[in-house]
C-alpha cells in the first residue's frame, strides 16, 4: 500500500490504521484517546466492525456468518481472549523496540493457534494467471486466531525489529511499522499526533529565554 492511499484510511469505522501491518493495527485497538485509554474492542458487535475495517472479512458471506456472534456468549467469550492477547503482544512489541526477542512464552503461544488455526488457502485463474490467495472461513469465533496468528508471526519473523516503533508523542502508544525510505517516521500519524507535536517545537523555539 502506497504512503498517500494510507493516509486516506487512518480512520476506518472508528478504528485507526496507521500500523502498516495487520497485527500493529491490532494492536492499536487500544489507543490513549484524549488522555484515556479506550477499548475499541468491548465486545463482539465490535470485533465484527474492525474485522471488515480491517479487510479481514470481505464477502457478504463472511460477514453473515461474523454477525452471528454478536450477543452470542462464545462471541463475546472469545474477544475477551482475544484482547488478552493483545495485551500478550504489546509486550512483545515493548521487547522488540528495547531491542530485546519476544518471550518464549508469548512465542510458544503463537506457535500452538498457527498449528490450531492455519490460513487456509485457495488457487484460482484470473485470466492468464493463477493466483494464490489467503482467505477466511469464519466458522466459529476461534477462526479469528488464523489471520491474528499469521499476522503476529509476521511481524516477530519477518519486519526489522528497529523499524518497530512507538509513536514519539508522549501520550501516545500507538505501534507502527516503518517503512519510509530512510525509516525517520516518529508518529503514529500526522494528523492525530505529528502536527501537535509540531506546533509545540514551534512554541518551544519561540518562547523568550
Ligand atoms: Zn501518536
Amino acid at each position: 500500500m502506497t504512503g498517500a492511499s494510507l493516509q486516506q484510511r487512518e480512520w476506518v469505522d472508528g478504528f485507526l490504521f496507521v500500523g502498516n501491518q495487520l497485527a500493529l493495527d491490532f494492536l492499536n485497538t487500544k489507543p490513549i484517546l484524549e488522555g484515556e485509554p479506550r477499548e475499541l474492542l468491548p465486545n463482539a458487535a465490535a470485533l465484527e466492525r474492525w474485522l471488515i475495517a480491517s479487510g479481514i472479512v470481505t464477502s457478504q458471506k463472511e460477514r453473515a456468518l461474523v454477525r452471528a456472534w454478536r450477543n452470542s456468549r462464545k462471541g463475546e467469550a472469545f474477544v475477551q481472549k482475544l484482547i488478552a492477547f493483545r495485551e500478550r503482544l504489546r509486550g512483545a512489541v515493548l521487547r522488540l523496540e528495547a531491542g530485546l526477542t519476544p518471550g518464549d512464552a508469548f512465542l510458544a503461544q503463537v506457535d500452538v493457534l498457527l498449528k490450531e488455526y492455519p490460513q487456509r488457502t485457495s488457487v484460482s485463474k484470473q485470466g492468464s494467471k493463477v493466483v494464490l490467495d489467503v482467505f477466511f472461513e469464519p466458522r466459529k469465533p476461534e477462526d479469528v486466531w488464523a489471520p491474528i496468528a499469521a499476522a503476529t508471526a509476521e511481524l516477530l519473523s519477518e519486519v526489522e525489529p528497529f523499524r518497530i516503533r512507538q509513536c514519539e508523542s508522549e501520550s501516545c502508544i500507538v505501534h507502527f511499522y516503518d517503512t519510509s525510505k530512510k525509516g525517520s517516521r516518529r508518529w503514529c500519524s500526522m494528523n492525530i499526533c505529528g502536527n501537535k507535536l509540531k506546533v509545540a517545537a514551534y512554541q518551544r523555539r519561540r518562547r523568550p529565554v
